[in-house]
Order: structure tokens, then sequence, then C-alpha cells
């Protein structure tokens, strides 16, 4: 299987505060990686920098064969579907809008094809009755599936996604890790950081356990029954 993302000897700080420390992690054509970790371990600062939201300090990033790089950024961010825990959708863009924007902004699509497309997206995600809807309209777990939506309309080589549901009231958590679970059943190749055990026993190929900016444990899904470590022991014990 070939790697979607390569990452070699990551490290990433905030001014003398080491965030990410000599990390490496590869992820297949395909592959879905749910990343867990106690908070402040480095999650978010990990997965941003692999598109270079927060610059490396030092480390080799590949993605879809290109190596993020200054004059590489755009091209390989253009690859990338990003999903924050903050929906980040435009307030005064309407749903559908929201998603034509980059498509034809940054993508070249005609807008025909883009509103084509965004449509796709929006049906994907359960949204088709909502396209002509403002953001501030809809709830926390529409507005997340409409950045979902946005995100995947992209057809991105990998999709990135930080904590999708947490910052979700608990009865809308549910239908939104439907669509991601609807989403990985088409192949995607998904990066996800989310401390929803289910999820990840149902849909990771592959768990990793960060703790303070590093790889502690990675395994199957099943380690999520059976960590290795007492440091993933205790992080799941805490989790119920
Ligand atoms: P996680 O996502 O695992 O909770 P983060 O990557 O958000 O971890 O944070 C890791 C560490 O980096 C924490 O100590 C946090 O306070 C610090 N940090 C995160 N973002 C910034 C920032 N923009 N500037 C300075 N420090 C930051
Ligand atoms: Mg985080």
């Amino acid at each position: 299987m070939s790697a979607v993302v390569t990452v070699r000897g990551l490290n990433v700080a905030y001014g003398t505060l080491e965030v990410v420390k000599g990390v490496d992690l590869d992820v297949a054509q395909g592959e879905k990686v749910v990343i867990m970790g106690p908070s402040g371990s480095g999650k978010s600062t990990f997965l941003r920098s692999l598109i270079w939201l927060v610059r490396p300090k030092s480390g080799k990033i590949v993605i879809d064969g290109i190596e993020v790089a200054q004059q590489t950024l755009m091209d390989v961010r253009k690859r990338v579907g990003f999903v924050f825990q903050h929906y980040n959708l435009f307030p005064h863009l309407k749903v559908i809008d929201n998603i034509v924007l980059p498509l034809v902004k940054v993508h070249g699509l005609l807008r025909g094809e883009a509103v084509q497309r965004a449509r796709e997206a929006l049906q994907l995600v359960g949204l088709a009755d909502k396209e002509r809807a403002y953001p501030l309209q809809l709830s926390g777990g529409q507005q997340q599936r409409a950045a979902i939506a946005r995100a995947i309309a992209i057809r991105p080589k990998v999709l990135m996604l930080d904590e999708p549901t947490s910052a979700l009231d608990p009865e809308l958590v549910e239908e939104v890790l439907r669509v991601l679970e609807d989403i990985a059943r088409r192949g995607t190749t998904m990066l996800i950081v989310t401390h929803e055990i289910d999820f990840a026993l149902d849909v990771a190929d592959r768990v990793v356990f960060f703790e303070g900016g590093k790889i502690v444990e990675e395994g199957p899904p099943d380690i999520l029954y059976n960590p290795k470590t007492d440091r993933f022991r205790q992080f799941l014990r805490r989790l119920h």
C-alpha cells in the first residue's frame, strides 16, 4: 500500500515550548488512523503542522507524493480536507456558498460544477434541504456536518479531523459520527483526533496514542481493549 501521508522526525515548538517531539507516522491509502491522547499532548499542533498551519521546526512531511515546503504549500493544502473542532464556517455565507466558494476560488472549478459538487456533498451528510440556510440557523451537529461536506467536496486525498465532535452537545454527537462512518466506508484516507472509543473500534485501522508530543503506543483498534503501556491504560480508564 502506498502512503498518502509520511511524517519523519517531526518537531514543532511554540517559541521554546517543544510540543511535537520527533514524530514518525505513515498513513496508507484508504487507511483510517485515530489519534488519542491527553489534553495538551500536542495532537492539534501535530495535525495542524502537517499542512503548516503551524510551521514545524524540523522534520519531513510528504502528502500525496509532495514534500511539504513553502513552494508546495498551496498544492498540498488543496489535497487535504481539514475539519476543526469549531466548525469554522463563514457566518455571512449560506451553507452552499461556504462549500462553493473554496471550490471556485481555490480549486478553480466553474461555478456550475462547484454547485453540483456541493450538492452531492450536502446530500452525503444529510443536509440537502439546508443549502440555503445560514450557518447560525443550524444546530451544532448540522454545522459540523456542513463543515465536513465542505472538506469532502474538494475530494481530498486525506481528510484530517481535529476532535470533530467534542464541541457538540451529547445528543448531537451521534449524527456527526454516523456521517464520518459513511465517509470512512467510501474509502477516504482519514486522520482523526477523537476520544470516541466506539467510533475508533468501528472505523479505525490503527489507533495512535500521543503523550508529551510523542507517539507512546500504536496498533490495531483492539489495543483499546488491551493497551500495552500503563500510560495508555490509565488514559483509557479516565475516559470512562
Ligand atoms: P492537544 O490538541 O493534544 O490538546 P495542543 O497541540 O493544542 O494539544 O497543545 C499542545 C501544547 O502546546 C499545550 O501546552 C498548549 O498550551 C500549547 N499550545 C497550543 N497552541 C499554542 C499556541 N498557539 N501558542 C503557544 N502554545 C500553544
Ligand atoms: Mg487539540
